[in-house]
């Protein structure tokens, strides 16, 4: 056992973890701070470059954002345009990745939702563009070849912002950041998986399969397994858990930029998009889908044992899954893309959804992407009957805090970041220099970065 006490000790290895560890090391006067991940990389979960969308969400072609929801997050969406700016160009150019980007609104009814989102959304994004017909076969010829010239389509749009990025990358580089920060002990622990966290006086114990670390303040970012590590300690047990895989499928490069489509309100998740691969260049990705499944982590079977664990049903949980059922249009969309896992039909069914932004794709373009996609772990509030669609933190205040974080959760990493370390300061009585964080990551909107670009 290893009597070293650490002022934090941060378990999960994806963006939420490393965010938090860089923002510790660089921010705060803590001096023993330790990361622990159970895979032998970084973000080899829902963080890996090829698990997400690679998307950074201002709120401005979100349409299932609120105004007041996305002036949130484009805060802390700006906080990664700045953090990568300052990076040396080559590290930046693998972390951050300009694009256009445009939301599309498809026949009467969503041409005149854009037109309005428009007038209240342009005063708060000020590079926001209506585009009408002509103007988007400019930007995006393949949205319009081949659409019935009786279509009404209109796009809100950005033209070359930083709106793709590799939250893998991002990932290492937050760890980088943080080991260069001098006179501080900043452990990184791969391949260490933690088995039990325990309340000793008014510290922790974080059990690994190798050794046990003492901590001060543990802050668990372990994606939908921080839920599991809430309920075996006696915390966050008015959650449930909805998990919800995305998957994926690759065309040849019909896109130059992101194309996001209109969320139906009645929906839970968003809509599909398609936009170039980052990950995989002259290629473009529709996706993600939205497939209810029983498990923790994707790909990962042995998972399923935990997610009996987190779901802990009863009337509350019931109930919740039932109003989702009872929706005539949740209950199509779940059973249709439970239809996009079955062969045969599958690549039919999903053509005729991605149609709706490349008008001419064809069967044979179309490819699953084998392996590729996560698991968005939602809470279901038991208290409040409801689900829970963004991330939360479950924080009972004691030195612990566990955070879990479906979409846009790697978009507000440092946001997260920011809410953990006050929450850290509050407790261990710590420096938090906030006018330097506000200075590096805050700043300006992100979009003046862009000027003469
Ligand atoms: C299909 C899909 C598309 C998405 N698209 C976007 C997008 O475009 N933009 C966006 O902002 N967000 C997106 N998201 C959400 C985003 O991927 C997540 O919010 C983000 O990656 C969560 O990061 P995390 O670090 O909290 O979790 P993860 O990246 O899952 O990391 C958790 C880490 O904890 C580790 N861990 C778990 N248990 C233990 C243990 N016992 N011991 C040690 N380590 C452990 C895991 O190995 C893992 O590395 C998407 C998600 C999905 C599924």
């Amino acid at each position: 056992m290893s009597n070293q006490i650490y002022d934090v000790v941060i378990i999960g290895g994806g963006v939420t973890g490393t965010a938090l560890l860089y923002t510790l090391a660089k921010f705060t006067d803590l001096k023993r701070i330790a990361l622990l991940e159970k895979y032998p990389g970084l973000a080899m979960v829902n963080s890996k470059a090829t698990n997400n969308s690679q998307t950074i969400h201002c709120g401005d072609i979100e349409t299932n954002y609120s105004l007041e929801k996305a002036l949130k997050v484009q805060r802390t969406a700006g906080m990664l345009v700045r953090y990568g700016d300052q990076l040396a160009p080559a590290d930046r150019d693998r972390i951050i990745y300009r694009f256009s980007k445009m939301v599309l609104g498809v026949g009467a009814e969503e041409c005149e939702f854009l037109r309005q989102r428009y007038q209240d959304f342009k005063p708060h994004f000020v590079r926001m563009e209506l585009l009408e017909r002509s103007a988007i076969a400019e930007l995006e010829p393949g949205v319009v070849n081949g659409r019935s010239p009786s279509e009404q389509i209109v796009a809100l749009a950005i033209r070359n912002d930083y709106t793709a990025i590799n939250y893998g990358a991002l990932c290492q580089s937050f760890v980088e950041q943080a080991q260069s920060v001098l006179d501080k002990t900043i452990d990184l622990k791969l391949g260490v998986r933690v088995a039990a966290i325990e309340p000793v006086g008014a510290n922790y114990q974080v059990v690994t399969d190798e050794q046990t670390l003492t901590a001060k303040f543990v802050v668990v970012s372990a994606g939908g397994h921080s839920l599991l590590f809430a309920h075996r300690m006696g915390f966050g047990l008015e959650y449930s858990c909805l998990p919800v895989a995305g998957n994926f499928y690759f065309t040849p490069q019909v896109l130059n930029g992101k194309v996001y489509t209109i969320q139906n309100d009645k929906l839970p998740f968003a809509a599909i998009h398609g936009d170039p691969d980052i990950t995989a260049p002259g290629k473009t990705r529709f996706g993600p889908t939205a497939l209810p499944l029983p498990l923790l982590e994707r790909y990962s079977f042995k998972t399923f044992g935990e997610y009996l664990q987190v779901l802990r049903p009863d009337r509350a949980v019931a109930s919740v899954l039932w109003n989702l059922l009872k929706e005539e249009d949740i209950r199509n969309y779940i059973l249709k893309n439970i239809a996009f896992e079955v062969p045969l039909v599958n690549r039919r069914l999903f053509l005729q959804d991605a149609r709706k932004i490349v008008p001419a794709l064809q069967l044979e373009d179309l490819k699953f992407a084998h392996g590729i996609g996560g698991i968005r772990p939602q809470l279901i509030d038991k208290n409040a009957r409801q689900l829970i669609l963004g991330q939360a933190a479950i924080d009972p205040g004691h030195g612990i805090r566990f955070n879990v974080t479906p979409s846009p959760g790697a978009t507000n990493c440092l946001g997260n970041a920011e809410q953990d370390t006050e929450r850290i300061q509050a407790h261990l009585d710590c420096k938090f220099d906030r006018d330097r964080f506000e200075a590096e990551l805050v700043g300006q909107p992100h979009w003046s970065l862009l000027e003469g670009a």
